[in-house]
């Protein structure tokens, strides 16, 4: 199954670790925000990687 969608819980304390791992689908602003209209089928290690590091545990992802 392919990732349709993604989304950050309350909790992200800005690290920057996504939108280094991943800069196509997260952008911090005041919180790391997943962009919009983005094919996050074409990102899938990224956004699991992203997930993996993310220290808090606030990256989703449902396939
Ligand atoms: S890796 Fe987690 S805590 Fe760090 S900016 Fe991304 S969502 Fe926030």
């Amino acid at each position: 199954m392919a990732i349709s969608k993604v989304w950050v819980e309350d909790g992200c304390t800005a690290c920057g670790l996504c939108a280094d791992v991943c800069p196509e689908v997260f952008v911090i602003e005041d919180v790391s925000t997943v962009i919009e209209g983005v094919r996050y089928s074409d990102y899938e290690a990224q956004i699991k990687d992203a997930a993996d590091g993310c220290p808090v545990e606030v990256i989703k992802y449902s396939e």
